[in-house]
């Protein structure tokens, strides 16, 4: 795509989001103390750019995994990607990245490396991982909240979200609520090695314990695990960052963006802004090359 065209494309995107947040597709009972909510959920934003960029004979490769990021004198030109279906790897050519991975995984990936010196400081940049167990409740109204923080040393489970009061349209029906039950972790700790099933059967029993659930029977569920969700900071996760920050500000079409890119604690409206404006930044400086 040339600049000119990816400019135009990216006003429009710009434009599409705009157009969201004033449009009937967010839950209108909205006051001071409530946040506009997309009433299908978050994922039709993510849902909608992956059909905008499709609408332009771009692709969108899901379940493919970046396992190399190849430059010459800081400049990205290639990418090996897997097929996480199929193992399958191959190698694109690229004009920029914009990278949103998390950072200590882009270092490693670069090909040359970064020097010694940058790589060990990756040890100082670390996360936590998320498991998300979702029960399906026979019920409705269990709780009025949208999440609640689980305060209570009794149990493991952190916050639990019921998805009925972010927007009833989520619902297939009114006689059932999915909860999510939040469990924040490390690699190592027993929770991550545990089943899904025994996940479930430990969520149903804290949501018991605490008194969330009463008689209402769980149907079924499943869970999710989102690795390195949290960015943690350390006592020196800041100087390193700047150090790791300042290195990849050599390569000249490269942007960094997002929670994990950034290591900063970014909800999904920052990242989104970010990611326009690092598009526009990419642009400039392909412009310069
Ligand atoms: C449980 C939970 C609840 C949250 N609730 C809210 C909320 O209510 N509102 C809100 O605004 N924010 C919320 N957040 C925060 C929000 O999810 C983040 O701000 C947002 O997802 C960050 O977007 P991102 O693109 O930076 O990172 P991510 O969404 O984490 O995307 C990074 C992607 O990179 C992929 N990836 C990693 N390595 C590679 C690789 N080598 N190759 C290819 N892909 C790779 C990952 O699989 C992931 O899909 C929540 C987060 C969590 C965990």
């Amino acid at each position: 795509m040339t600049t000119n065209l990816f400019e135009k494309y990216l006003n429009i995107f710009i434009q599409i989001i705009h157009n969201w947040f004033t449009s009937k597709s967010f839950t209108s009972n909205v006051s001071s103390n409530q946040v506009l909510y997309p009433k299908k959920g978050s994922g039709q934003f993510y849902k909608g750019i992956a059909h905008y960029i499709c609408s332009q004979n771009q692709q969108v490769l899901l379940d493919t995994e970046v396992v190399q990021v190849k430059h010459n004198s800081f400049l990205i030109n290639e990418l090996v990607l897997k097929n996480l279906h199929t193992g399958q790897e191959e190698a694109h050519k690229c004009r920029g990245v914009i990278s949103s991975i998390p950072i200590n995984l882009l270092l490693q990936k670069l090909s040359p490396s970064p020097p010694e010196r940058i790589l060990n400081l990756v040890k100082y940049l670390k996360f936590r991982n998320t498991i998300l167990a979702y029960l399906i409740i026979e019920g409705n109204q269990i709780f009025p909240e949208h999440s609640l923080y689980i305060n209570d040393k009794s149990v493991q489970v952190v916050r639990v979200t019921n998805f009925a009061n972010w927007s009833p349209d989520i619902l297939p029906n009114c006689y059932q609520t999915p909860l999510c039950c939040e469990y924040w972790c490390d690699f190592n700790e027993s929770i991550w090695q545990l089943s899904d099933q025994e996940i479930l059967v430990q969520a149903e029993q804290e949501l018991r314990e605490i008194g969330l659930l009463a008689q209402q029977t769980v149907s079924s569920g499943f869970v999710v695990r989102l690795a390195r969700t949290h960015p943690i900071y350390t006592v020196n996760y800041q100087t390193a960052l700047l150090e790791i920050q300042d290195y990849l500000k050599q390569f000249q079409n490269l942007q960094i963006v997002g929670r994990g890119g950034s290591f900063s604690y970014f909800d999904q409206d920052m990242v989104l802004l970010m990611g326009m404006s690092s598009a526009k930044d990419l642009l400039n400086s392909l412009k310069a090359l």
